[in-house]
């Protein structure tokens, strides 16, 4: 099984190894030496409760319980938690914490774009963003503070990779976009709230009142699209969108769930066979030349490869299409003979496909420039008349720096011309 925390690859796009604090169980440390639960699952939690003194029956009760009041409701504090005994709960506290990411800055973008600068327990930056449309609201998470993959479009590609992110602080983004669009059913009281004596079996079937579903609710949709590669950090990304998925956690489908990668094809089978979720893949180019230059991954696992993997991806079918992202740079990848070149080479795989044409978001000192209008939409008809639905997307949040690629924290630790140097990509 490859390592998936940290893959190398050869050449040019080979990460440059630094230094990483030890993750005991993929849990940042906490200065006041308190145990985060946020990020563990239900069996973990009721291991640290028996590890901490209680017997294994009670712990796993317990462990019900904190975990329905965590995921579920979204409280943050232990005296919340009315159906578990009172004495017991500044003993949790005293143990456990219930963390959330730190918020150093919240923007609001002026098309209602929301970015938050987040910081984890050891002192790392990184990003989320949350797009409301008129009928979905999407937040964009991140997986890795920075990214070992330097895509030459991509400000997020610029920075070192710092280290990927615990389970609890990739789920903790989802649990603080609720905590700031207000949709936790906080409110309703648990129906069997008479566990004083710890005697109760404990289902966790509570009744929430109304069935708690992400319809009707801002936040709908979840993207693996923020900071990182998802797939080179793929236990934590899996761990943490299984909490999101469960119905007794966040219980968010996983069909609103689109996880995407830049094509890391050994692990797209397992993203499919364990994660479930919809799949996006970064094409952006259609020659091996052109994609070797821009996704320098493409060296490692080339179009054809990457896309055989995409046919075969578990639980795509024409009713789950896979989603192709294409950024468009002038002059680059955007001719007429690329976008049929990209129909032909969708149809060969036999892939059920679309494509999400992305203008090109500019960032300082970016090599690229966005293609025109014209010409976007020119790409876009010919990818239709070829019978795949090809929408241009509306670039969100610029004026926050919140949109795709534009993500880049002050965490940096190589500037673009410093990379440049270090490795010359091949002509
Ligand atoms: N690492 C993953 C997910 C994060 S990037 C991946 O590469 O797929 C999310 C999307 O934003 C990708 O499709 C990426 O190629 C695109 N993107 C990156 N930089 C961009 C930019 N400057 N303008 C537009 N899209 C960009
Ligand atoms: Fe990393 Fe994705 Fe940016 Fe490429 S596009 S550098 S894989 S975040």
């Amino acid at each position: 099984m490859p390592d998936t925390a940290l893959m190398p690859i050869p050449g040019a796009t080979d990460p440059v190894p630094v230094a990483r604090p030890a993750l005991v169980d993929g849990v940042t440390p906490r200065a006041d030496g308190r145990i985060d639960l946020i990020g563990l699952a239900r069996p973990r939690i009721a291991e640290l409760f028996a590890a901490a003194g209680m017997d294994a029956r009670a712990a796993r009760l317990r462990a019900r319980q904190v975990y329905h009041w965590l995921y579920h409701r979204g409280v943050t504090d232990f005296a919340a938690m009315t159906d578990i005994a009172k004495p017991m709960r500044p003993w949790l506290a005293e143990r456990f914490a219930i963390g959330r990411p730190e918020v150093v800055e919240a923007q609001h973008s002026a098309d209602g774009t929301r970015k938050w600068l987040l910081r984890t327990a050891d002192g790392h930056d990184y990003e989320m963003v949350f797009i409301p449309d008129a009928d979905r609201g999407t937040l964009c998470v991140s997986s890795q503070v920075g990214c070992t993959l330097n895509c030459r479009f991509c400000h997020t590609g610029t920075m070192a990779l710092v280290r990927n992110l615990t389970p609890g602080e990739i789920v903790g983004q989802v649990m603080l976009a609720r905590d700031s669009l207000g949709e936790w059913p906080h409110q309703a009281a648990p129906r069997v709230p008479h566990d004083e004596h710890g005697e109760e079996d404990g289902d966790g079937a509570e009744d929430d009142g109304p069935a708690y579903t992400a319809d009707g609710r801002l936040l709908t949709n979840i993207v693996m699209m923020g900071m990182g590669e998802p797939l080179y950090n793929f236990d934590h990304v899996r761990d943490a969108l299984k909490l999101v998925m469960d119905g007794d956690g966040l219980a968010l489908s996983k069909r609103r769930i689109t996880l995407s990668t830049s094509g890391v094809v050994p692990m797209m089978a397992r993203c499919g066979e364990e994660i479930g979720v919809n799949l996006a893949v970064s094409l952006h180019a259609v020659t091996k030349q052109v994609r070797d230059e821009i996704v320098p991954l493409n060296r490692k696992y080339g179009i054809d490869e990457l896309l055989a993997a995409c046919a075969a991806y578990p639980g795509a079918s024409n009713a789950r299409r896979i989603t192709f992202e294409y950024v468009m740079l002038k002059g680059r990848n955007d001719s007429d003979a690329d976008a049929r070149e990209l129909v032909r080479l969708l149809r060969a795989h036999n892939l059920p496909a679309k494509v999400n044409l992305i203008p090109f978001n500019p960032w300082p000192g970016a090599p690229y420039e966005c293609s025109s209008p014209e010409r976007i939409r020119r790409f876009s008809e010919i990818v239709f008349a070829g019978g795949i639905s090809a929408p241009i997307r509306t670039p969100r949040g610029r004026d926050i720096d919140a949109a795709c690629g534009q993500l880049r924290t002050s965490a940096a630790k190589a500037s673009r011309a410093e990379r440049d140097r270090a490795q010359p990509v091949a002509p």
